[in-house]
């Protein structure tokens, strides 16, 4: 794989990131606060509930507007994507957008060719990535309610934090609220970094994208990257039913019930075009012409 070097002004700020590793130590507190099956079911279902807001919210709808919504439905993602602790949602999505843009070149901010590292946690404590990218997201930016979000991000999962704390106390804050948002953070990086290095290509992008099972699973859906490179704004990103999209469901779901409307999924043409070998079950071992085209060596 080839490699790209890093900007000079690309490198870890370590003082400005001190409370993101700080929060990687609170998880300990379950030492001497115990740490049991409440405490254990707090943090599964904080995990995936917030994973769900994070690729359902942040990602499909702000990043990609794979959906459509009502302004409070709207707002209810942006305030449960921020209970994650991954900033807010226009930084989050302004971001991504711009890594759709630049994948896998110098202007990527978080290509695994950067290093593996950098594109899980490094770029997030850089100095030069603190400022939400107003250009790439502009059209949420007539939203007051988003723009206070976006500043006040920290809100959300300190009330989250607090709540925990008063309802369970101090096992519950230790091993439901913190370890589950180190869980999260870890989660969700896995997207930028592994998935861009491991797992299958089913499409010729011109990107290092890869679909896998086992990121799918702990991301309720994300894993299917390669898939969601090639085509980026459907509300889907397992596009066959064998490719486990937790987000898609719960999304489907939500449609019923007129909170979300205008699903896009990929057309069939797209599904069947650029494919490279498809060996996934039920699937004919289409072999697109050009088998190695867009994949970087
Ligand atoms: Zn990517
Ligand atoms: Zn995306």
């Amino acid at each position: 794989m080839k490699k790209l070097t890093r900007a000079a002004d690309e490198r870890v700020s370590w003082s400005r990131s001190f409370p993101f590793f700080l929060m990687h130590v609170a998880p300990i507190g379950i030492v001497w606060a115990g740490f049991g099956w409440t405490e254990a079911v707090v943090c599964f279902l904080l995990y995936y509930v917030r994973m769900f807001f994070i690729t359902a919210g942040y990602h499909r709808f702000f990043a990609h507007r794979a959906f459509k919504t009502s302004r409070i439905f709207q707002f209810v993602l942006a305030c449960g994507g921020a209970t994650a602790a991954q900033k807010g949602p226009l930084w989050w999505a302004g971001h991504h957008r711009h890594h759709h843009k630049h994948s896998d070149t110098a202007e990527d901010v978080h290509s695994p060719l950067k290093g593996f590292w950098w594109s899980h946690m490094g770029w997030i404590v850089c100095a030069k990535f603190e400022e939400t990218d107003v250009v790439g997201i502009k059209e949420f930016l007539r939203y007051p309610e988003l723009r206070w979000l976006n500043r006040y991000h920290l809100v959300p999962p300190a009330l989250l934090g607090l709540g925990c704390y008063l309802l369970g106390g101090a096992s519950v804050l230790f091993g439901g609220f913190f370890l589950s948002t180190v869980l999260l953070y870890h989660g969700t990086f896995l997207v930028n970094s592994l998935a861009h290095v491991w797992g299958r290509r089913r499409y010729a992008t011109t990107d290092t994208s890869k679909n896998s099972l086992l990121i799918a699973l702990v991301t309720n859906g994300e894993g299917w990257h390669n898939n969601h490179h090639y085509y980026q704004s459907t509300a889907n990103q397992g596009f066959f039913w064998w490719e486990i999209d937790v987000s898609y469901y719960v999304l489907r779901v939500l449609s019923w019930g007129g909170v979300v409307w205008d699903l896009r999924t990929p057309p069939k043409h797209v599904l069947e075009a650029n494919r490279l070998a498809d060996t996934a079950p039920g699937a004919s071992a289409v072999v697109a012409a050009a088998q190695t085209a867009g994949s970087p060596s």
